[in-house]
């Protein structure tokens, strides 16, 4: 019997993102995933191509398929066009960022890592109402950042964090926040979250921390914590961190998820300093697939391709540099292409 078909988007992206995509997609090809498809340019190729950092046909073929795997997106700082990134999160109101980190290399300086983080992916600090004011011959004298979040936000991100914490097994969820000085912009967001968590007593419990305290404590003692929550800007920097108590960026995945649609993606950008060179890790992006796997359901195959990561690091010793290894980015693909078959 013919395999359904699961029409989906492929954004290579830039930098070694053609690189981990290549590698992904072996990988995809390797377990089966019956993903068929539609590839599209954006960032920093997609302006050489059509001088559009997400040209249209690029949104069409998501509005479609409401699925894609996208390599990252190179965006200019300071300056320049605004993150693709961003804009795709908002195009499709792809309100939860959720970054799982497990350790897959024990012995590490943090063993036995297993947490998830869900980000706010839309509001707060990162909807963009910046502006400047200039003051005599200086046109960026002053500076200004407004950010928004809303009651319906807070609530929509911790019902998503609650749910994802009572369907997967995770015991406990902490909101983070700033709200002893940010009282407004993120004391609403803690309000409304603590108000979530009363529907999920007694099935998930909730505690809180204030993000500075949360950062120091993730250091300390990481094994406290099993799901947070938070507001955008704290979840961007957190995953960041977080990935350091796993082995580093290069094994960070996320998704990008709303009500109807979904992009997954490496937490990595585009490393300009190692592109070109085929040394690249693809942990995170073939990661980034498997998560892609369990939301259309394949959770069988999602976790062939964990299984085979883990057996090629643990078992074969075999790893790309940044985990200490000498494996290229195809050597190491190839080990895990045959691990999967
Ligand atoms: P980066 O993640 O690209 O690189 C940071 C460091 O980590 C570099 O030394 C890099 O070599 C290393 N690294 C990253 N991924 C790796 C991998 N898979 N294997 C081995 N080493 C890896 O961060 P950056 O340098 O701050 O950003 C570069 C560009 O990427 C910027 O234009 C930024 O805007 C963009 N970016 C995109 C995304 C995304 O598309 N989601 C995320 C972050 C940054």
């Amino acid at each position: 019997m013919a395999k359904k078909q699961i029409p989906a988007t492929l954004i290579p992206g830039d930098g070694i993102g053609t690189e981990v995509t290549e590698a992904t997609l072996a990988v995809l090809d390797a377990v089966g995933a019956p993903f068929q498809w539609e590839t599209h340019l954006a960032g920093l190729a997609g302006v050489k191509e059509s001088g559009d950092p997400l040209p249209p046909a690029t949104l069409e073929s998501i509005r479609k398929t409401r699925l894609a795997l996208k390599g990252p997106l190179a965006t200019p700082v300071g300056g320049g066009f605004r993150s693709s990134n961003v804009r795709l999160r908002e195009e499709f109101q792809l309100y939860a960022n959720l970054r799982p980190a497990r350790t897959l290399i024990p012995g590490g300086r943090y063993d036995k890592i297993d947490l998830v983080l869900v980000r706010e992916n839309l509001e707060g600090l990162y909807v963009g109402f910046e502006h400047y004011i200039p003051i005599g011959d200086d046109p960026h004298a002053v500076a200004l950042a407004s950010g928004v979040n809303t009651r319906a936000g807070g609530r929509r991100i911790a019902e998503f964090a609650f749910d994802y914490a009572a369907k997967n097994g995770r015991k406990k969820v902490t909101i983070v926040h700033k709200a002893n000085v940010l009282k407004a912009l993120t004391g609403l967001f803690l309000e409304a979250a603590k108000d979530v968590a009363k529907a999920y007593e007694g099935r998930v419990s909730c505690d809180e921390r204030i993000i500075d305290a949360c950062a120091m404590q993730l250091v300390l003692n990481p094994w406290q914590f099993d799901l947070i929550v938070t507001t955008n800007l704290f979840g961007d920097i957190l995953s960041d961190e977080i990935a350091g108590l796993v082995g580093g960026l290069g094994m960070a995945p996320a998704g990008n998820i709303g009500a109807t649609a979904a992009i997954f993606e490496a937490v990595h950008g585009s490393a300009p300093d190692i592109a070109g060179k085929g040394i690249a890790n693809p942990l995170a992006l073939m990661l980034s697939a498997a998560m892609m796997l369990d939301h259309v359901g394949l959770h069988d195959k999602a976790k062939r391709v964990r299984d085979a990561i883990d057996q090629v690091l643990c078992v074969d010793n075999i790893r790309t540099g940044d985990l200490g290894g000498k494996a290229s980015t195809r050597d190491f693909t190839r080990a895990i292409v045959s691990r999967v078959k």
